[in-house]
């Protein structure tokens, strides 16, 4: 939003702004925030940054855990949450060593880095991500006070067949279980909601593509973006998520993005369209190729698909994740690639068949990842790819053009899966991380800290006693 010091300074005379909030991004991708008097937000505070402890954000391998963050004027915006008047920006990592600079580890640093060693390569100067948020609204005030959709939720299996339980004049309107897609109102009571949602991140400089009803019934939800950079993505999307929770709260609602947070309904993915371009030239598109995709854009699913294990580290990091992805609710299980097929990890949309509209979209990641890393790690993989031509077709990851759940078992064993729990992305990508650290753009530390961050994950959840265990076991 700003450029200097002064265009800050104009804008704060003339909008009356009386704080300065900043957002510092841990290594899980939460944002924290720290406030200051906006009459104190000084020349000093740009070039010196504003001291804080780092090891409570994750990042464990900085030597000292004092860092400073260096505000980014640029990615300001006034915050539509604040009551008083407040202009929010995200701050920049830097450790503080004989001399202060850019923390390696700093999520964001990854992105830049990463946007900086494409260009490097000269493969291509510009990648566009195209994240689809799909999350849950819920009822935020008490479960005595919810409507009977949440009922459908705390037991979704149960409630659907157990008409006794509910009132049958009471079921007009309502979306049932997996019911929801594109649902229109009245049943779609989420419609206002999300209205204000979309119109907000576009006031913020979020483009949204569109917002419907998900399939999963009721209250499942998504927003598409427009497509962006990937530090400019990165940036939306923890603005996107932002806006989707605060906006909510507003309304008494709260939404999840957890990626599986009902049994027997649809989880919640974070799909993301990927395309790359040299010279204003889309490079994935070739009118002969299979679905109309470029050699270049064959290899760079070549390098996606290869690497994907190790990919799920960063893009699928909580124990949750795993629990989206099994057969039957349109979530990927099967390291492959296809047109218009749902069950593959790299769908070829059908209908973007323009050069500029050409790409393939990253099904399995979800929003309890860090968008900077997530999408550095998918732009490292397409690189490597490229470079190495690493054909998806010779390599034996398709196209499978039918859905892979229906294929015959012999055909289906021959399709390696995804990892199946957070350790085995974990050991995947303690195996498999070169391609990562080439150009400096992940930090071996960093690499790291998300292995022990994601494994302290695994075996937290892993001892302690599941609920469904007492079922199962109680009664030896
Ligand atoms: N919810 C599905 C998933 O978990 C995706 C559904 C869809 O967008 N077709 O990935
Ligand atoms: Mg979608
Ligand atoms: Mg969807
Ligand atoms: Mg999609």
């Amino acid at each position: 939003m700003f450029k200097n010091l002064k265009e800050f300074r104009d804008y704060y005379i003339d909008h009356e702004i009386k704080i300065v909030d900043f957002k510092i991004i841990d290594l899980a991708g939460r944002w924290h925030h720290l406030t200051i008097p906006a009459s104190r937000f000084s020349e000093k505070i740009l070039e010196d940054g504003i001291g804080f402890d780092g090891s409570s954000y994750g990042f464990l391998t900085v030597e000292k855990s004092d860092m400073v963050f260096k505000p980014d004027l640029s990615s300001a915006f006034l915050d539509p949450f604040s009551k008083i008047p407040t202009i929010t920006m995200i701050g920049n990592i830097y450790s503080l060593g004989d001399e202060t600079k850019r923390f390696e580890g700093d999520p964001r640093y990854v992105a830049q880095k990463a946007e900086k060693y494409m260009k490097d390569t000269g493969i291509a100067d510009k990648a566009l991500f195209g994240p689809e948020f799909e999350f849950y609204i819920l009822d935020h005030i008490s479960f005595e006070n919810s409507s009977n959709h949440m009922e459908v939720y705390l037991d979704s299996e149960q409630a659907q067949w157990n008409t006794n339980k509910r009132d049958i004049k009471n079921l007009g309107f309502k979306v049932g279980h997996e019911g929801g897609y594109h649902v229109d109102i009245p049943a779609d009571i989420n419609f206002n909601l999300r209205n204000s949602i979309m119109l907000m991140m576009e006031e913020h400089g979020v483009p949204v593509k569109y917002h419907h009803p998900e399939v999963g019934g009721p209250g499942q939800l998504e927003i598409e973006l427009s497509f962006g950079g990937l530090v400019e993505m990165s940036d939306r999307t923890m603005l996107s998520k932002y806006i989707i929770k605060n906006e909510a709260i507003k309304h008494n609602k709260t939404v999840t993005f957890m990626p599986k947070p009902f049994v027997g309904e649809a989880g919640n993915g974070m799909h993301v369209h990927l395309q790359l371009f040299k010279d204003n030239e889309a490079i994935f598109y070739d009118e002969k190729g299979y679905s109309q995709l470029s050699k270049t854009a064959l290899y760079a699913i070549g390098g996606i698909l290869k690497h994907s294990p190790s990919l799920m580290a960063f893009t699928n990091p909580s124990t949750n994740s795993y629990k989206r992805l099994v057969p039957g609710y349109e979530a990927p299980v099967s390291i492959c690639f296809a047109t218009a097929n749902r069950s593959s990890v790299v769908r070829i949309p059908g209908y973007a068949k323009k050069p500029d509209a050409k790409r393939f979209e990253f099904r399995p990641s979800d929003a309890t990842c860090n968008p900077y890393l997530a999408y550095s790690a998918l732009l490292m993989a397409m690189l490597d790819g490229i470079k190495n031509e690493i054909d998806p077709v010779k390599e034996g990851y398709g196209p499978y053009d039918v859905n892979v759940f229906d294929l015959p078992e012999e055909e289906k064993k021959k399709i390696k899966g995804l990892p199946k729990s957070l350790e085995e992305a974990a050991a995947a990508l303690e195996k498999d991380h070169e391609f990562l650290l080439e150009g400096g753009v992940f930090d071996l530390g960093i690499i790291k800290d998300q292995i022990k961050r994601i494994r302290e994950d695994f075996s937290k959840i892993n001892t302690i006693p599941h609920p469904m265990e007492y079922e199962m076991y109680f009664d030896l």
